[in-house]
């Protein structure tokens, strides 16, 4: 066979299995109402859980930002990349994650490669939750260490795992909140048993941070958790802070440590001063104005209520990400497809994002939703599940 037909075999087969994937076109323009593929509809997916991507004050200060200093910053930060907004942003994110000290990266994604294949390597042990995001598992094979995977949420499990024989580091890792399922780890418990095991506990708080905690300061604040140095916290600037870029949030020795070996850090250029400015006008808003983390709680509990009346019951109980399990993978597709012709777009998650057999719609809620907006998205779903057979 030849290299086009092996291509081409492997995508026929993805597509008879419900598995292809296409793009939808969103769009023009931002916010919860918008084009999906020519048809005007309510956006129930995005992860700009406070709607800040549209908010003035961080599109004034990208503006701001590009004309004082340009779109790209020409270099990695250690060559010439490195400004001092990103060692102000740094500061502000460690003040706000309460942590020594704080590096930024392009994407979370980045920095999850970064931090796991930095910290461990050959002769370490990274025991993992099940459910982590690809970033993270991406990061755990990058890293060569020897990796042990938990059943999810299964801390007593991760402590067995944690208690192998092992010359090197340990890490405990796991997403602070789960971006398919939208339940949080159990942080106390894990927090435990690194402490027990010597081991440093990572947590991905990418769904977390802007969400969860009074002053949305993530998964540990919720938890009443004091970060210590045993505790690496990652996020994204890409989900409730509205716009782009990773960081790793720890102690001083951690830092030095990504900054000396993480090669996602090294080997790419800056982020541009643009993206800098915005990630450091959302930190101050979410300071200066939390009364949205409150509303989009409100918003949670009323898309719940609602969904609950027309029989449909979803997977987390608190939180603005709503999975509707559906099981198979094409079923899954009838019924974002049933949901679209209603006018409102919510993707169907199928594998390898989620296991096999439990394909679902993900739904998520924002701040910038209208109590409107969420009865009409409750109603179209009645219909569409209806419709399909749910
Ligand atoms: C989205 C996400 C990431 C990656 O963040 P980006 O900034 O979008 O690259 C990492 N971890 C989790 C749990 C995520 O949901």
């Amino acid at each position: 066979m030849s290299a086009a037909q092996v291509l081409a075999r492997r995508l026929s087969e993805a597509q008879e299995a419900g598995l292809a994937r296409r793009l939808v076109e969103v769009g023009p323009g931002g916010g919860p109402r918008q084009g999906v593929n020519g048809r005007d509809c309510l956006l129930m997916a995005s992860n700009d859980y406070l709607g800040l991507s549209q908010h003035p004050r961080l599109i004034a200060a990208a503006r701001a930002a590009a004309e004082a200093e340009g779109t790209g910053s020409g270099a990695s930060r250690l060559v010439t990349g490195s400004r001092a907004s990103h060692r102000a942003l740094e500061a502000q994110i460690a003040a706000f994650k309460q942590s020594q000290a704080a590096l930024f990266f392009c994407t979370g994604y980045m920095a999850n490669l970064g931090l796991l294949s930095s910290l461990a390597g050959l002769g370490d042990l990274i025991v993992s939750d099940r459910l982590n995001h690809a970033s993270l598992i991406d990061g755990c094979r990058l890293s060569r260490a020897a990796v042990a995977v938990y059943p999810h949420g299964e801390a007593k499990e991760a402590e067995r795992l944690l208690a192998a024989p092992c010359p090197g580091l340990k890490l405990l890792v796991t997403d602070g909140v789960f971006s398919m399922d939208g339940d949080l780890a159990p942080l106390p418990e894990l927090l435990a048993a690194a402490r027990r095991q010597g081991a440093l506990l990572v947590v991905d708080d990418a769904h977390a941070t802007g969400v969860w905690g009074q002053g949305g300061r993530g998964s540990l604040e919720h938890w009443g958790i004091e970060p210590g140095r045993e505790v690496v916290m990652m996020g994204t600037f890409s989900k409730a802070l509205g716009g782009l870029g990773g960081y790793v949030a720890a102690s001083r020795l951690v830092i030095e440590c990504l900054l000396n070996r993480a090669r996602s850090f090294i080997y790419t250029t800056a982020p541009p001063p643009a993206q800098v400015a915005a990630a450091s006008a959302a930190l101050a808003l979410l300071v200066e104005e939390p009364w949205r983390c409150q509303e989009l709680r409100r918003k949670c509990d009323l898309l719940r209520r609602l969904l609950a009346r027309r029989g449909l019951s979803v997977l987390s109980s608190a939180g603005p990400i709503l999975p509707l399990l559906v099981g198979g993978a094409q079923k899954a597709l009838d019924l974002a497809q049933a949901l679209w012709r209603q006018g409102v777009y919510a993707p169907a998650m199928r594998p390898p994002t989620v296991p096999r057999g439990q394909s679902r719609l993900r739904l998520t809620v924002t701040a910038a939703h209208s109590q409107a907006d969420l009865e009409f998205a409750a109603n179209a779903l009645g219909k569409a599940a209806k419709e399909v057979g749910l």
